[in-house]
C-alpha cells in the first residue's frame, strides 16, 4: 500500500491551499472523475436497494441540534456557531436531524415503512490541525449517509440488508474490511443515558451480526452518542485502522423529534431509525481507494480508461478516430501520439490506465487494434468496432476483471 496524499499529487487527484485552510482540499479534474463516479455507483446502488434520495441544507438552526442531542453531546466537535439575524445557525455535524425533519414533514402510515431516505451531503468537523491529512480527516465531510425508519420488527432486516449493501459495494470497489466492530457505549456522559435503550440497540445488532456469520469484535467507548453501531474497519497503508462502514440503531432521536406513525390499529406508534453508511465519507474512501488500488482504480473509476497510442505520425487519422469513438461510446480515452516520446515511454507513463490501444501501420491498414492491458496482458489485433464495444460493456457492468473474467 502506498500513502495516498503522495499518489493523489503525483496522479493530480486532489490537493490543498493554506489559502483556503487545513482539512479542506480541493478536487482536480481526475480526483472529481473518480468521486462523480463513485457517487453515481452509490447512488445507482440504493436505489436498487429501495433508498429514495434527497437534499438538505448543510446549515440548520442551533435549536436543531439542541433537539438532536449533538449539541449537548457533540458541540466540541462541532464549528462554533454563526450569528444571523438574531439567532444562531450552525454548520451540520451530521445530516440526522435533517432527515427525521424530513420524515416528520407529514403524517406517515405504517404502510410506508420501511422508509428509506439517502442523501450524498455535506458536514462539518471542526477537527484539530494536528489529526489533518489528505483525504482521510477533513473538516468538511462528504458522507454517504441513509436513515431507514422502520418499525421494531424490521430493525434486524434493514440492517441486515445495510451490511449486505456494503459487501457488495466492497466488492466492486475492490476494497478489503479489515474487521467488523460492535461500537458499544464507554463510560463518562459522553452516551445518552437510558440503559435499556442500549441494552435493545445492542442485542439488535449482535444478532444481526451472528446470523452473518461475521467475526466481530466489541469496544467500548466507540458508540455513537445515541445508540451502538457496527463498524467496518479498513486500515491505511501505514496501518492505521478507521471506520469506513457503519450500521446503527437508533431509538433515542425518533424520540428526540417526536417521530411517529399510524399502525394498523389506527394508533400513532414510534419508528425506529437506523442509521447506515455504505462507504462513509466519499472523502476516506477515496484515500483508501487510493492506497488499496496504488492509483490503478478498477477501469469503471479510472479516470482514463483508454490510452490511444499510435505508432507514429502516420496512423494519427485512425487514432483520433479511435479516440472519438470512445467518447460518443461513454470511454474516458485519450490519445498520446509520438510526440510524446517513443512507444514504450507512452506505455509506461500510460502504466495505470486500463486499456492501452497500439495503432501501427498494420493495424491501421485493418482498421485493427492491439489491445495491451494494464496488468501486462497484450492481446491480438482485433477490429476497433469489436475492441471498444468489448471495452464499453466492461466498464458498464462495472466489472473488477479486465478481460475475459480475469
Ligand atoms: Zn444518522
Amino acid at each position: 500500500m502506498r500513502d495516498h496524499r503522495k499518489l493523489g499529487r503525483e496522479l493530480n487527484l486532489f490537493g490543498s491551499d493554506p489559502l483556503i485552510g487545513a482539512g479542506l482540499p480541493y478536487w482536480l479534474p481526475d480526483g472529481a472523475v473518480v468521486r462523480h463516479c463513485l457517487e453515481e455507483y452509490i447512488r445507482d446502488a440504493e436505489r436498487r436497494a429501495g433508498y429514495r434520495h434527497v437534499y438538505s441544507p448543510v446549515l440548520g438552526k442551533r435549536a436543531l441540534y439542541e433537539i438532536s442531542g449533538h449539541w449537548s453531546h457533540y458541540r466540541d466537535d462541532m464549528f462554533p456557531p454563526m450569528d444571523l439575524g438574531g439567532e444562531q445557525v450552525v454548520l451540520r455535524p451530521s445530516l440526522c436531524p435533517h432527515h427525521a425533519v424530513i420524515y416528520r414533514s407529514r403524517e406517515r402510515s405504517y404502510r410506508e415503512l420501511p422508509l428509506r431516505i439517502a442523501e450524498l451531503g455535506g458536514m462539518y468537523r471542526a477537527e484539530p490541525s494536528g489529526v489533518l491529512g489528505g483525504l482521510s480527516r477533513v473538516r468538511a465531510i462528504q458522507l454517504n449517509d441513509a436513515h431507514i425508519f422502520c418499525t421494531v420488527a424490521q430493525v434486524a432486516d434493514e440492517a441486515r440488508a445495510a451490511l449486505e449493501l456494503i459487501g457488495r459495494a466492497y466488492a466492486a470497489l475492490g476494497i478489503s474490511p479489515s474487521r467488523y466492530r460492535l461500537s458499544l457505549p464507554g463510560k463518562g456522559g459522553k452516551y445518552v443515558d437510558d440503559p435499556q435503550l442500549w441494552r435493545r440497540a445492542s442485542a439488535v445488532l449482535n444478532e444481526v451480526l451472528d446470523q452473518a456469520g461475521l467475526a466481530y469484535d466489541a469496544v467500548e467507548g466507540e458508540a455513537a452518542f445515541y445508540g451502538p453501531k457496527i463498524d467496518v474497519q479498513v486500515a491505511d497503508s501505514a496501518g492505521r485502522e478507521s471506520t469506513l462502514s457503519t450500521v446503527q440503531v437508533d431509538f433515542y432521536q425518533p424520540e428526540r423529534f417526536d417521530l411517529r406513525y399510524v399502525g394498523p390499529d389506527g394508533g400513532r406508534h414510534r419508528p425506529v431509525m437506523v442509521h447506515r453508511s455504505v462507504i462513509g465519507s466519499v472523502d476516506r474512501a477515496i484515500a483508501q481507494l487510493i492506497e488499496q488500488h496504488g492509483g490503478a482504480f478498477p477501469a469503471w473509476l479510472a479516470p482514463t480508461q483508454v490510452l490511444v497510442l499510435p505508432v507514429s505520425d502516420a496512423e494519427l487519422p485512425q487514432a483520433i478516430g479511435v479516440e472519438r469513438r470512445c467518447a460518443e461510446l461513454g470511454l474516458r480515452a485519450e490519445l498520446a501520439g509520438p510526440e510524446r516520446g517513443s512507444l514504450g515511454a507512452r506505455i509506461r507513463a500510460g502504466r495505470l490506465v486500463p486499456y492501452q490501444l497500439v495503432i501501427g501501420a498494420r493495424e491501421a491498414a485493418g482498421g485493427q487494434v492491439s489491445v495491451r492491458l494494464r496488468d501486462g496482458r497484450r492481446l491480438e489485433a482485433l477490429p476497433q468496432a469489436e475492441a471498444l464495444a468489448r471495452t464499453a460493456a466492461l466498464v458498464d457492468a462495472r466489472s473488477p476483471s479486465l478481460w475475459n473474467g480475469s
